[in-house]
Parts: structure tokens; C-alpha cells; sequence
């Protein structure tokens, strides 16, 4: 299209006509539907190399797309199945073009710690010289190799997402490990000389209840015990309910009832040295967190038949959508 010089309109208006491309100003009256490369024997990574964007001191390589995982809340795991890889015959190239460009390769995918070859590619990395950094692991696929890659590659930081702090919750989420996982994948960073920690963790979940957000602050104490000396950071995001999975239709806190169990999980780790994100620790910043997250879910449910009051919340006319005298009636 690009070399056909086409118009805006006649762009849009072809793009439309692809299935599996939605163009909202160009409604076609049929369903969209799914699509997906059943096999990624071409090519995916970075094309535009600039320090101004958020990895931008490494060269991105798609690895995999798909989880196999299907976390009930997560998009991911129930929206991009099956799991595919790309494998490491296939990525020598990128590797070797990639390194020309910049000391870091950045393995990019839902679940990259789920890629059966993921040693064997760190390593390839690490033979030519170059470091390697990944968007996060699941706590139980974490090993020595891997963080000892991390480290001499330049990582200084281990995140992991354990989501919720009690087993009854994890179960009920299909995170599909537990405490014990995430504490062994700590003292196994601590090993490897990671002092930087960051964990995932999300509020608000169904079926929550006062004792699982306690759990959180139990769970962290813990994770400091076996790491007194490191850095240790939160981000606690409120739950948003995704499409497509099985929480779609799960009620969100209130603002108020988000920043009240946001309140206790800090109260239960005064003084023990955690840097805290997601949920700020000014009242005031936690609001416009608590807001932004559930702003988030509006547009993410929307269709064609929002309310002029819900899909004013894609132009940023927050107010419009949640004043209780909004005139279109809708609010949140
Ligand atoms: S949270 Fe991670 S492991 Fe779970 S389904 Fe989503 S991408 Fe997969």
C-alpha cells in the first residue's frame, strides 16, 4: 500500500477489507475475527534503533508469541494460543546483525522463559560477546544458567510476577506455582549476585478477599528475609478485567476500596525497605493510579456500542465518563 502511494481514506478503506484488521471508521457489519501466523519462519525484530525508546540500549529479537500458561486473567494466555518459538538456527542472523548494532540482545515474547531452546540462545548471545535482558521470568522456570546470563550480560535486575501472595489465590488464578517458587528463584538471584528484585503483584482480583491482600506485605517480609541486603521493589496494579478471558466479566474495585487494601499491603511493610510503584506512596498519586487502572477497563470491554459516555474515555475525557451528572447517563 505504502508503494502504491495510496490516499488516507483508500489505505483505510483496503485495510478493511483484510479479516482480522478492524478500521472503526470503516465497519464492515461482520465479526472480527482472529488471526495468527501458524508458523514464524520470517523475521521479527527492531527496525528503528533509538535510545529514546524504552529498551533502547538493546537490538529486540521476537522469540516466541503465545502462552501455553492460560492465567485466567491475562490476555495472553487465552488469546494468542498456541505457543509458537522461533529457533536458534532460525536467530543466529538477528543475533549476529543485532550485536553489530548494539552489546544487548532483548528477547522479546509472552512467555520467553517457556522457550525450549532459551539457554541454548543466552549462550550463542554470550559466545560473541554480547548480553542478553528479558521482559520478565516465570518464577519456576528461573535456573542458574539463566540469571548467571543475565548477570554478565549487564542485568542487574530479576523481575518476577507471583501476582497474588496466597496460595488460595494462586490457585484460583491457574498462576500454576506458588511462594515456594518465587523464594527459591530469590535465593537463586541472591546466588548470582542479582541484588535488585522486582515483583508483580495485582490488587483486587475476584474472590479476593482481606486476608489474601495481607498475604501480599507476609509474602514480601519473606522475600526480604532472603534478601536483606538487596533492592527490593512493588508494583501492585489494580486487577482489569481483559476480554477474551475468563475474568471478562469480573466487577472492578472502587477507587476507594483500591486505594483502602493499597493502604494495608504498605501498612504491613513499613520499614522494610521497599520501593513501591503501581500504588505510589503519596495519597495523591495513588489516586490518579487507582483511576488510571480503572479507566483502563472501559475501553478494553468497548465495542461499537459504547455509550458516547464510555468511548469518550478513548479521547481522555475522564471526567465527562465518571461525573455522576454526566449527561449521556453513563458513568463507571
Ligand atoms: S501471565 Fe504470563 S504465564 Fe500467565 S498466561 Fe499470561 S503470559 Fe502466560
Amino acid at each position: 500500500m505504502l508503494r502504491a502511494g495510496l490516499s488516507r481514506e483508500e489505505t483505510l478503506s483496503t485495510l478493511a477489507r483484510i479479516p482480522g484488521i478492524y478500521v472503526p471508521t470503516h465497519p464492515t457489519g461482520r465479526p472480527v475475527v482472529r488471526r495468527r501466523s501458524a508458523d514464524l519462519s520470517f523475521p521479527t525484530a527492531s527496525v528503528v534503533l533509538t535510545p529514546e525508546s524504552e529498551f533502547g540500549d538493546a537490538f529486540l529479537i521476537e522469540i516466541a508469541r503465545g502462552c501455553g500458561f492460560g492465567c485466567r486473567f491475562c490476555l495472553a494466555g487465552h488469546l494468542t494460543r498456541p505457543p509458537r518459538y522461533r529457533f536458534l538456527e532460525q536467530l543466529r542472523p538477528q543475533i549476529a546483525a543485532g550485536l553489530c548494532r548494539r552489546r544487548r540482545i532483548g528477547l522479546v515474547g509472552a512467555a520467553v522463559s517457556d522457550h525450549p531452546e532459551l539457554e541454548a540462545i543466552a549462550q550463542t548471545i554470550r559466545e560473541q560477546r554480547g548480553g542478553f535482558t528479558l521482559a520478565s521470568l516465570r518464577a519456576d522456570q528461573v535456573t542458574p544458567g539463566l540469571l548467571e546470563g543475565l548477570r554478565s550480560g549487564g542485568t542487574r535486575t530479576l523481575t518476577l510476577a507471583p501476582e497474588v501472595g496466597s496460595a488460595r489465590l494462586a490457585a484460583m488464578v491457574g498462576k500454576g506455582f506458588g511462594a515456594e517458587e518465587v523464594l527459591r528463584a530469590v535465593e537463586m538471584a541472591r546466588s548470582a549476585g542479582l541484588r535488585r528484585l522486582k515483583l508483580y503483584f495485582m490488587l483486587g482480583l475476584p474472590a479476593e478477599e482481606e486476608e489474601d491482600v495481607r498475604a501480599i506485605a507476609a509474602f514480601v517480609r519473606e522475600v526480604r528475609r532472603r534478601i536483606p541486603d538487596g533492592v527490593l521493589s512493588l508494583s501492585i496494579a489494580p486487577f482489569v478485567p481483559k476480554p477474551h478471558t475468563p475474568f471478562q466479566w469480573a466487577a472492578q474495585l472502587s477507587i476507594a476500596e483500591t486505594l483502602r487494601r493499597q493502604e494495608m499491603v504498605k501498612e504491613g511493610l513499613r520499614m522494610k525497605r521497599v520501593e513501591l510503584s503501581g500504588c505510589a506512596c503519596s495519597g495523591r498519586r495513588c489516586g490518579r493510579s487507582a483511576s488510571r487502572w480503572r479507566r483502563r477497563a472501559c475501553p478494553g470491554r468497548g465495542y461499537r456500542g459504547c455509550s458516547p459516555g464510555e468511548t469518550s474515555v478513548w479521547s481522555g475525557c475522564w471526567r465527562r465518563w465518571s461525573h455522576p451528572r454526566c449527561p449521556d447517563g453513563a458513568g463507571p
